[in-house]
């Protein structure tokens, strides 16, 4: 497909645009994902290779029925559908080896479409059913990722989440493991599960200790609830990115302060539709918060379940959301600017990035059309 296409009804919807954003385009841009989930990533085959080789029974044994099953259907909304998937990739990554193939083939498929550097997070308590230790875990992940590191130039990190629903013991547990693998691996902290009911500022004690040894963290929050979930996640627990943060808007007063401290935003689309957050993909306010200045990051959350890839996730916003050439990109510098690493690799990151981004968007930049670069 031609790279340049003026026949597309939004050809001409963004002033001084010329061109259809295509998605060979958004393929071959760098990109970020900052918010991915390792059981919520894997490749329906690999499911199948690993059920066999470990003697457990998938509900279908081939790709097209396991497909039926474990992904989401276009526009379906169902949060009971989309966490009972989860049951299934969790009871095939409780062996080392089958969570490091996991970690490699996730990263490899990034890298496939020019994702330059990942954070993969996954709950360490969630793979100890066959006897693996919580440090088993994180090494396999990490073992996982360097092979692919090594044969892609991919780079990665891994985020430790404790889960809501479990216990705030059990999220001290985790951080404390986050905290022994921090410079080793590990970027950073998550609290994900389930949402209501499992409000972020019991998990205090845990934030407590990420922030006191000078770890990065993030909060799933804003997604199943309200604001008020957000407001603890910065207020209570210290995040310095948003795992969502779909429902921002609802409080002006937290927004303007989520903008003013440059805290970023982790989008993902498909899965806010599948999850329920949002009834179609057009009520995303992804836009809104982008023309509000928020520092906002496109992610692919559950590449499995919501059938989805990142380039996919930006032609959603694009179809759907009015996403232009300038939104794109900054929503790619965003991206490597949040990344949980140190400044100066991040800078080298950005630096790289930013030169293959112009090279590659000059077709849609016309002499004079001036951006003014987001901070
Ligand atoms: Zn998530």
């Amino acid at each position: 497909m031609a790279l340049v296409d003026q026949s597309h009804p939004h050809a001409s919807l963004h002033a001084g645009m010329m061109t259809q954003i295509s998605e060979e385009l958004v393929r071959a841009l760098p990109k970020t994902d900052l918010h991915l989930h390792l059981d919520g990533s894997l490749r329906l085959e690999t499911m199948l290779d690993l059920a066999r080789e470990q003697g457990i029974r998938l509900p279908a044994e081939d790709v097209v029925g396991l497909g039926k099953i474990m992904r989401m259907g276009e526009g379906e909304r169902s949060l009971e559908r989309y966490l009972t998937a989860f049951d299934y990739t969790l009871s095939l990554l409780q062996e080392k080896e089958a969570i490091e193939r996991c970690a490699y083939e996730l990263a490899r498929d990034c890298a496939e479409e020019n994702i330059r550097y990942i954070e993969v997070r996954f709950s360490p308590i969630l793979h100890t059913r066959h006897g693996l230790s919580l440090k088993d875990s994180v090494e396999s992940v990490r073992d996982g990722l360097r092979h692919a590191e090594q044969e892609f130039g991919i780079q990665t990190g891994i985020i430790i989440c404790g889960i809501r629903h479990i216990s705030p013991e059990s999220s001290l547990v985790l951080a404390q493991l986050a905290l022994e693998y921090k410079g080793a691996g590990v970027v950073g902290y998550d609290l994900a599960g389930a949402e209501e009911h499992f409000p972020a500022k019991k998990h205090r004690e845990a934030f407590f200790l990420i922030l006191n040894n000078n770890i990065n963290c993030t909060v799933h929050a804003g997604e199943a609830f309200g604001p008020s979930s957000i407001a603890q996640a910065v207020h209570y627990c210290g995040a310095h990115r948003i795992g969502h943060g779909t429902r921002l808007r609802e409080d002006p007063d937290l927004m303007a302060y989520v903008n003013d401290h440059r805290i970023a935003l982790e989008m993902c689309l498909s899965s806010n539709v599948h999850t329920g957050a949002i009834a179609r993909v057009a009520d995303h306010p992804i836009k809104v918060y982008l023309d509000e200045g928020l520092r906002v990051t496109l992610n692919t959350d559950n590449r499995l379940m919501s059938n989805t890839t990142l380039t996919r996730e930006f032609m959603l916003g694009v179809r759907h959301c009015g996403l232009s050439v300038h939104d794109i990109e900054d929503i790619i510098i965003y991206g490597f600017k949040s990344a949980f690493l140190p400044l100066k690799s991040k800078k080298e990151l950005l630096r790289d990035a930013y030169k293959e981004l112009r090279r590659l968007t000059v077709p849609y930049h016309p002499s004079g059309d001036e951006h003014e670069a987001n901070i």
